[in-house]
């Protein structure tokens, strides 16, 4: 694993008791599958278990560009490594190399790439670890990262630096210092649990995380970021529902980048959690060659709405080491946003931002609307282009 500096807590992590659904996660699958893409078991383990991890059977699922097998090569032996639950795999073309899906989840040469700009930790998370496995960058909330494990390695992943290290989901006891942190700050009002991917613990230790959180009285929203709707829907289990629902505000903030990720299966995942009252946000990134086009994102906004998930982020890729092939230059978002504003209904159109390299915040991108501003008259380009003034009221006396 690429590594810049090294406290060691968000780099390396000891290993934990874990229970069977998460060792199914680690144990190799079986060797001798048909190339077949079949969505595999019904159940989250079973998929976990039968997951893809090695360059063979890989290569028994798709058909493999030279590209992709050296990067399955390298993924298997180095950095971020390969793990493609049987239900995600049932959405990548296995003949075509530019599927969008299999372009997120099959590793490539281009990862040992590195490009200009790129970072091993893009967000400076271990420079903002205020306590083990605890980020802060903004005053009212911290980033816990509870796990390392993910169903799915996104070969985009901004924590590609740590996550499927080996070290599974962190015990409570090496928790308690973040824990004491956020109690002994009650500006921190909101706890973003993450990692890896928190909805790929057992439904119980993420219940017993979620009550220690609840503990501390001045925590008032809890986050998950998850990409389980997307890459294992079916860990939306009733129970799983029922068990988060005890913690509630819960904000569920999940990932889809293509609407060719929004299937029967993973809409039915959304809509059990927008049932339960959990409101739903996603986040996509923007990736070269995946979701850089104004039709694809308009498609997939629209079947969030529809899903009643609320696209929330599009997101710049970060810089991460090894995702050169997959950024796109600031202009296209701001190209693209141009092209969405007017066209989706605003519930439907997310904010465009940057996560500025080195943690040092969002910043919010946009078209630029104003054409000139003279003596407290603005004028404006609409959507459809045309130029209308906005006049200021006259100053005002103070009273
Ligand atoms: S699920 Fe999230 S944390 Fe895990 S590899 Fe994908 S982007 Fe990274």
């Amino acid at each position: 694993m690429a590594a810049l500096v090294s406290p060691p807590s968000l780099l390396r992590r000891g290993r934990d008791v874990r229970d069977e659904s998460e060792r199914a996660s680690r144990k190799p699958r079986k060797s001798g599958k048909s190339g077949k893409l079949g969505k595999g078991p019904r159940d989250w383990p079973g998929q976990l278990r039968e997951s893809v991890r090695t360059v063979e059977d890989l290569s028994k699922a798709l058909s493999l560009t030279p590209e992709e097998l050296e990067g399955a090569r390298r993924a298997e032996l180095e950095g971020l490594p390969l793990a493609i639950t049987p239900y995600y795999l049932s959405l990548c073309d296995p003949h075509d190399p530019r599927c969008p899906v299999r372009l997120q989840c099959v590793p490539r040469i281009e990862e040992g790439d590195t490009v200009p700009g790129d970072l091993a930790d893009p967000l400076g998370e271990v420079a903002h670890e205020v306590a083990p496995h605890l980020v802060q960058r903004y005053p009212d909330r911290v980033l816990l990262l509870a796990t390392d494990r993910c169903a799915v390695y996104c070969r985009f992943c901004t924590r590609s630096r740590m996550v499927g290290d080996g070290g599974g989901p962190v015990s409570l006891e090496r928790l308690e210092p973040a824990f004491a942190y956020i109690a002994a700050h009650p500006e921190v009002r909101d706890v973003i649990v993450s990692g890896g991917d928190p909805l790929a613990m057992a439904t119980e230790r993420i219940d017993r995380l979620l009550t220690r959180i609840r503990q501390i009285p001045t925590v008032e929203t809890i986050r998950l970021a998850t990409r389980v709707p997307v890459t294992l829907p079916m860990r939306i289990t009733s129970e799983l529902v029922r068990t988060l629902r005890k913690h509630h505000p819960i904000w569920v903030m999940t990932h889809f980048n293509h609407p060719k990720e929004l299937s029967r299966d993973s809409i039915a995942a959304c809509e059990r959690l927008a049932d339960a009252g959990f409101p739903v946000m996603n986040q996509s990134v923007l990736l070269a060659g995946i979701n850089d086009d104004a039709d694809v994102l308009e498609t997939l906004y629209r079947g969030l709405i529809r899903a009643r998930v609320r696209p929330y982020y599009l997101l710049q890729a970060d810089p991460v080491r090894g995702t050169g092939h997959l950024r796109t230059p600031l202009s296209k978002g701001i190209e693209i946003m141009e092209r969405l504003q007017g066209r989706l209904t605003s519930i439907a159109l997310p904010k465009l931002i940057c996560d500025t390299p080195g943690g040092k915040g969002k910043v919010p991108l946009s078209p630029d609307w104003v054409v000139s501003k003279h003596d407290g008259t603005t004028v404006l380009r609409t959507f459809r282009g045309e130029e209308v003034a906005y006049v200021d009221p006259p100053a005002r006396a103070s009273v």
